[in-house]
């Protein structure tokens, strides 16, 4: 991964706690910092002192279900800077409902839709506030956004104490929010298949959940070392069908025009960036398949492929090696279908198009202090 994530958490964060007898509690804590300008010219050695210090909840349990078995789950959504200077958030009513059926699909009390809704509203709000929060910058627009900064925010959970195999009852509901710029390295777009598998029918392929992402970022590592920018998953059961990137969804542009998806199945995470871009499709009058794929039909039949997520966007994938075969996609360039898709979706999300699905939130913006 290129720079990515560099983890500098903004000096608001939320918590929230579930208590079997009273349901959940809530509190923003604003942990210490200096204004943004000021800590970005601090000693690097005071810095990092600082930012450790923001990454530390003196009172949570070190020894619990999460950091013992990976019982937890997390999500993952971004605020946009805007040319009025505002920050919207893209679709997180969505994260909230996948949130709440990750928690349950762990056995865990699920978090109200709702409430996860206002809290990151108020926190990426909060953190604006205090001068926590990229500006817009007129230059993105001409090259579709792709090099725009935006606030990642991370809501995660972490279990109660526990040291015998079990689930949570009692999770925390965290939620940090840190700057971003784009995730992957220009140049290298490289895909490779891996054989580990990341998820199985009837397992939790399906939940956003920590555990998932142990094979993800193995078979990420190995691409990496072997020169590739991206793992693809295939299917556990024939190895033959494509299922994911290493933490994005995949999509093929056939030749024949038709915009291919696998089908959600229970090893397919739900990309919310996933559903999104079906929509856009569908506007835009291409027809869209949500089918198995096989890597057969894709070397032969496939002139376009990119990945996509969040954290990756729309991220056109120049070629897939199977095998010790290459397919090729558009050239090793961005294929007008998938440039057409990430056009549409940053101008959204940028707020240079109109928002016509209602999928952008504005931060709840904090009441000055008396
Ligand atoms: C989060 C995630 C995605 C992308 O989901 P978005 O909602 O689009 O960010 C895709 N695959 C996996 C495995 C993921 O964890």
């Amino acid at each position: 991964m290129a720079m990515g994530f560099s983890l500098e958490i903004d000096p608001w964060v939320y918590r929230a706690k579930f208590h079997e007898d009273g349901g959940w509690t809530e509190e923003y804590v604003e942990k210490p910092h200096l204004t943004p300008s000021e800590e970005a010219a601090m000693p690097p050695s005071e810095k990092a002192e600082l930012l450790l210090r923001r990454n530390n909840f003196a009172d949570l349990p070190l020894v619990n279900y999460t950091s013992q078995y990976g019982m937890g789950c997390f999500e993952g959504l971004k605020a946009f800077p805007q040319l009025d200077g505002s920050l919207k958030l893209f679709r997180p009513d969505e994260n909230g409902k996948r949130m709440e059926a990750s928690m349950k699909g762990l056995l865990m009390p699920g978090f109200p839709p709702d409430t996860f809704l206002t809290a990151v509203r108020t926190l990426v709000g909060r953190n604006k506030c205090i001068g926590f929060a990229p500006s817009y910058d007129p230059g993105w627009a001409a090259a579709d956004f792709v090099q725009g900064s935006a606030v990642y925010v991370r809501p995660f959970t972490c279990a109660e104490p526990g040291i015998g195999v079990g689930i949570s009852r009692s999770p925390w509901v965290i939620m940090i929010t840190t700057p971003v710029g784009s995730y992957f390295k220009p140049g290298n777009t490289k895909a490779v298949t891996t054989r580990r598998v990341r998820a199985t029918p009837g397992g939790t392929g399906w939940i956003k959940a920590d555990s998932n992402y142990v094979t993800s970022a193995l078979a990420k590592k190995e691409a990496e070392l072997a020169g590739f920018m991206e793992a693809v998953f295939l299917d556990a059961r024939e190895h033959a069908y494509f299922e994911e990137g290493s933490s994005c969804n995949i999509f093929f542009v056939m030749k024949d025009g038709t915009l291919v998806t696998p089908r959600l199945e229970d090893t397919i995470l739900p990309g919310i960036t996933r559903k999104s871009i079906l929509i856009l499709a569908h506007e835009k009058g291409i027809s869209t398949e949500e089918r198995p794929v096989s890597v057969k039909d894709a070397f032969s039949n496939a002139k376009e492929c990119f990945v996509s997520g969040t954290a990756a966007g729309i991220t056109p994938i120049e070629s897939i090696t199977h095998d010790g075969k290459e397919a090729v996609f558009a050239g090793r360039k961005t294929g007008d279908v998938t440039r057409a898709l990430l056009k549409t979706l940053k101008g959204i999300q940028y707020g240079a198009l109109p928002d016509a699905y209602g999928w952008m939130f504005p931060a709840i913006l904090a009441a000055p202090r008396p």
